[in-house]
């Protein structure tokens, strides 16, 4: 047996608060503890300035820590500051965000930028609903940039702190038996410590990250133990097994054009779908126009006026006024 049970609460502190919030003190003292000793050292953590916080929290969105890690230098390298970004061009933000996936949040981020240089003089504004208006900026970006950015006394939760609140609080046997977005807020809240609240969210995400993971907690080297509800009863999730192959994503397809983009400048229609489809035939004009339909729709490529010739887009001026259509 390797946790006392003798504190771990079961689930009812949104019922009866008073019962359970007695375990919090020493929860967080042992969470806080734990992080300074073993947290992970993340270069937008030793910085609370709100364009490198901004920065930082779009790119983690969709992208794992470690590319996220070394990116995010070279970023601040080509873009320094929130006007060098808005002054930019989309077609260039496409082409410095390579590597990071989902390039629509480069556009997002830009798009950020330019509105925030527009409206605020390249200020981040310090509050959540003027935040949430911004292009790219949800309801996670916004606490997140309100906490590590101007040091705001809020809950930030995102997938790993939702996990680790979720198993310490409520008795969970399976993945399945997690709780709700809304009570993990409440327990966010009940939680959250006066002072020390940016290092016990990052305390949480890291030990989410590290210790109490998806696949496979372990329990045994976990410093909160003790304090869990879940500790070592977590059946771990069934291996998944390759699936069949199927069908590409369209996604995909999206990814592979706007990197061929990145590479060569520019390439024509039917480039585009040898590039995609070796046996790239006339039957697949539909199917390649759509694609290229919604990408041009989403700002990430522009088509050279009456020539056909598709490319990032390089300036906001051809992104309004370019318009895409089928070639004979
Ligand atoms: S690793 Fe185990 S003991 Fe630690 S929080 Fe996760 S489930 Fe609880």
């Amino acid at each position: 047996m390797i946790c006392s049970k003798a504190h771990a609460p079961s689930w009812n502190i949104l019922n009866h608060p008073n019962k359970q919030l007695d375990v919090i003190p020493v929860l967080n003292r042992k969470l806080l503890r734990w992080y300074q000793r073993q947290g992970r050292d993340l270069p937008w953590r030793s910085t609370s300035d709100p364009y490198h916080i901004l920065v930082s929290e779009i790119m983690l969105q969709q992208t794992q820590v470690e590319r996220v890690k070394t990116k995010f230098p070279h970023w601040l390298q080509r873009y320094p500051t929130m006007h060098s970004l808005a002054r930019s061009t989309p077609g260039a933000v496409l082409r410095a965000w390579q590597g990071m996936g989902y390039n629509r949040r480069a556009l997002q981020l830009h798009a950020c930028a330019v509105q925030l240089v527009e409206r605020f003089q390249g200020d981040i504004p310090r509050d959540y609903s003027t935040l949430r208006s911004l292009p790219g900026i949800g309801p996670y970006t916004s606490n997140a940039i309100l906490c590590f950015a101007f040091n705001i006394r809020v809950v930030v939760i995102d997938v790993n702190v939702t996990r680790v609140l979720s198993r310490i609080f409520h008795r969970q046997h399976t993945e399945s038996d997690r709780l709700g977005a809304q009570q993990v807020a409440e327990l966010g809240r009940a939680c959250l410590p006066r002072r020390a609240y940016r290092n016990w969210t990052h305390a949480l995400m890291d030990l989410g990250a590290l210790v109490c993971t998806a696949r496979s907690p372990r329990c045994r080297e976990c410093p909160v133990r003790n304090e869990c509800a879940s500790c070592s009863i977590l059946k771990p999730l069934p291996k998944t097994v390759a699936s069949e192959p199927r069908t590409v994503p369209r996604r995909i397809h999206r990814g592979r054009i706007v990197e061929l983009l990145r590479l060569r400048h520019r390439a024509s229609f039917s480039d585009l779908g040898k590039h995609l489809k070796r046996d790239f035939t006339r039957a697949d004009h539909e199917w390649l126009a759509d694609i290229l339909e919604s990408l041009f729709r989403d700002n990430m490529i522009a088509v050279t006026n009456g020539r056909r010739v598709l490319s990032l887009p390089d300036s906001l001026s051809e992104i309004v006024t370019l318009d895409f259509t089928l070639p004979d």
